[in-house]
Formats: C-alpha cells, structure tokens, sequence
C-alpha cells in the first residue's frame, strides 16, 4: 500500500509524538511510523516549564502534570569529598516566582499519553512498524516499512533516536563519544516525604540524583533515582542481592529520605554523547536523540528535544498559523537547522563539560567547580537567572515556550 503524505515522522519516542501532534494541529496531514515503546523501566523524564508549555499548546499539559510529581526544589550538594566542597544549594522555585520548576514523569507513560493524544488526531495516520528504507530524491522522500507498505512524504522529521536510521541514510554525519559511566535508574519507595525536593549529590563518578515521583500502587513516598557510576561498579552493583544495593543507595542519598526499597528491578544505560554535524539536509529534520545525546544531568535531554519539536512546528506553522505549501523546501530545512543550532551546541557543550569536571581530580578544576557554587549560592540575581534558563530557556526560544513575566519582577522577590 502507497501512503502519500506532507509530513513522515519516523520515531514514536516523546520527541517524534509531540511533533507529529503539533504539525497535525498545524494543518498537515502526517503519517507517524515505528514501534513505540510503551513498556514499563525505572527511566523518568524531570520537565520543565517551557517543556510544559509547549504540552499545553497541544492540549496536553493538565494530562502530563497530572502523570506527574511537582519539583519545587532543587538541591545540589557536592560529594566529591574534594578540599574546596562548598555546603548545599538549594534552589526554590519561588524564588522566581512560581510554585515548581516541572514535573517529573515516568518515561513509558509520557509516550503513552502523547500516543493516546495522537490517535484521536484525524490527520495523523499511525504505522507501527518499522522503516526499514528510505529513498531521497529532490521534491519528496520515499520510506518503505517492515512487512511492505511505502510512504510518499515532502519532509522527513528523524525522531528515530540515537541510531537514527533515517539520519544515516540521509548521509548526516555524527561526533560520537563514550564516557566511561554507567547510569543506574531505580523506582525507591522510602518512609520520609521528599517534599518535592530533588537533590543531586554530585560524586567523583557523577551524578547521583533522587528525583521526586507520583505514588507507584501501594507504595506512597516514592523517587526515582539516576545513578551516575563507573562501569565497574555498575557491574558489581547491578550483581548484588536486592538489600545490599537498597543499602548502598540509601548510603548514597545519606539517608536523608530513611532506608529505601526497590519498587521494581533497576535499569541500567551506558552513558554516550552524540552531535549530529547538521540539524538539517535535503527533505529531512532531526530532531531529540536523532540529533543529540548526552549524560542526564540536569535533565536537559528531552527538554531540548521539546525545544526542537517546538521550533520545528513554529517554522513549519509561521506566526500567522498558515502552512506552508512545500514542508519540506530548503528554506524550511535550513531555517530549523538555523533555530536550533545554537541551543542543541551549548547544552550539549555545557552538560559534558560539568560531567567531566566532576570525573577530574584537578585541584583547579575542583576549585573551579567550588567557586562556581559559591557564586550560585550567594548571588542572588545570578542563582534565579541560572534558574530561570534552566527551567524555561528565553534567549531564542521557541515562542510558545517563552515567558510572559519579566525577569525583573523576579529579580524582586525575596533570596
Ligand atoms: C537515565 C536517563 C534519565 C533521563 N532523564 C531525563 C530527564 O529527567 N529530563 C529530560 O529532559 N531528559 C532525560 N533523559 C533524556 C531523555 O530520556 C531522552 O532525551 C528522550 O527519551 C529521547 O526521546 P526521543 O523521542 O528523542 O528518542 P527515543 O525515546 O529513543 O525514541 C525513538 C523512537 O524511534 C523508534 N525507532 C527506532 N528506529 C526506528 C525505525 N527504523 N523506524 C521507525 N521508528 C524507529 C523507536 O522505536 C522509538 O519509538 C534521560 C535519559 C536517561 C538515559
């Protein structure tokens, strides 16, 4: 069977879904091809503001929130055990004004949802099944799927994640790079509350972070934990018996939420950065894991693949809502590749470069990292500036993600 279509996005990850939804509002026929992967994992995404407006804009936001917990603290504390370590910082979402930073929600019931929302769009046709080829030529893309059916599509959105056989056989090329960490992810029911507080605790072998989660069936206080560690350790632990590692973790996180207990088996995810060369070519887009991938610290991962997604339906929709005849022209490509490149190049700059300040024993660089915390703690334009990026970046954002306030209402509010 021949689907002809405006827009192929191949890739139902959260990336590829929210674009096809967006697009589809937009006034573009859509077909979103692939295998979602819906099962249940220990893997979270923490969504910020700006993640959490673009949802609104697709009528998802309640839905999503819901899914979640809130965030309105986050904290930061150095466990290197390095001379220069600083105490704790705490961020409070107050502090610019609003009750929570975002919503953490599990990975596999985000695609649920943003699936479900897909399928009642009447101009999004849904295909499971694998593309296993791809045919580029100037004026459209030909797509041939598992078990025979072909797609004719003007563009090719490649939220096909970080394998991306759409991008490969687009000939965009990639810097790719391994760190030498393992992440370890684990749904923890514990006796204390977490107050919505997320704390990072920032070790020399990465990021150890509790992250507040919904109530998982009987268990009431819960978190997810991602667990940045040496692959060696992350051997030996994931080969301990289920009380020893619940131990190590409660060790881990200094008991500040009691003695912890696994409410399923753990993950684990070798920890790899990849940066496409391009953002664009001829009839393609990439856009989330397909384009960049990093460490999740900070958890900026999907939320930057929100900002692609978000962009790519602003250039596609125009301010005035009109579509455009041909959605894949060089001008549309070339001006999504335009947008994005800035954001995707500095995050993807910034994150490796604090995981790897984290891995070096430098007495500088761990000065570096202390004075760099005492700035955040003590200033207090610079913290809710910092704040404010990291929840809803401004400069050059998409525009339905940008903020209505000022930032010098927030630079009012009390420290
Ligand atoms: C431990 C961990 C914690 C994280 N925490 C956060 C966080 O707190 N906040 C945050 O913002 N980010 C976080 N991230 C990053 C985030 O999870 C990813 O950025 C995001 O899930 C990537 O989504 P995606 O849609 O781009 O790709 P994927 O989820 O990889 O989706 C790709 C889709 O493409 C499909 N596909 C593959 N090949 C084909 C093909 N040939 N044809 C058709 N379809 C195909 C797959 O089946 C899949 O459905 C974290 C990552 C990890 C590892």
């Amino acid at each position: 069977m021949l689907l002809d279509t405006e827009i192929l996005v191949a890739g139902p990850g959260a990336a590829g879904l929210t674009a096809a939804i967006g697009l589809a509002q937009a006034g573009y026929r859509v077909v979103l091809a692939g295998p979602a992967d819906t099962r249940p994992t220990t893997r979270t995404v923490a969504l910020f503001e700006g993640s959490l407006r673009f949802l609104g804009s697709l009528e998802m936001r309640d839905t999503v929130e819901q899914a979640g917990e809130p965030l309105a603290v986050m904290r930061i504390s150095d466990d290197t055990g390095s001379p220069f370590r600083r105490p704790p910082v705490s961020f409070h979402a107050r502090e610019i004004g609003t009750d929570v930073f975002g919503y953490n929600v599990p990975n596999s019931v985000l695609v649920s949802l943003l699936l479900d929302k897909a399928r009642t769009i009447e101009n999004i046709t849904i295909r499971p099944q694998l593309i296993e080829q791809y045919d580029f030529s100037d004026d459209r893309v030909i797509a041939s799927l598992d078990g025979g059916d072909t797609i004719k599509a003007r563009l090719l959105v490649a939220a096909d994640g970080a394998a991306s056989p759409a991008r490969r056989a687009a000939g965009i090329s990639t810097q790719t790079w391994d760190y030498p960490q393992v992440a370890l992810t684990a749904f923890l029911d514990h006796p204390f509350s977490h107050e919505n507080v997320s704390t990072e605790f920032h070790t020399r072998q990465g990021p150890c972070t509790f992250v507040p989660l919904p109530p998982q069936g009987e268990h009431r206080h819960c978190s997810s934990l991602v667990w940045l560690m040496s692959r060696r350790e992350a051997e030996r632990r994931l080969t301990l018996p289920v009380e020893d590692l619940e131990d190590e973790i409660s060790l881990a996180g200094q008991y500040a939420l009691g003695q912890v207990k696994l409410v399923r088996p753990v993950n684990s995810y070798p920890m790899r950065g990849l940066a496409a060369r391009r953002l664009s070519g001829p009839r393609i887009v990439l856009i989330g894991e397909a384009a960049h991938v990093f460490p999740p610290i900070g958890a900026q991962g999907l939320n930057l693949g929100f900002r692609d997604a978000a962009h790519l339906v602003e250039v596609l929709a125009g301010e005035a809502g009109v579509s455009v005849e041909d959605p894949g022209e060089k001008d549309i490509t070339d001006a999504y590749d335009a947008k994005r490149r800035l954001d995707v190049g500095s995050r993807t700059f910034g994150v490796d470069f604090l995981n790897r300040t984290l891995l070096n024993h430098l007495p500088p660089v761990d000065l570096l990292r202390a004075a760099g915390t005492t700035a955040l703690a003590g200033i207090g334009p610079l913290r809710r500036r910092i704040m404010q990026e990291g929840m809803s970046p401004q400069a050059g954002a998409p525009l339905v993600m940008r903020n209505k306030r000022r930032m010098a209402d927030c630079d009012a509010l009390p420290n």
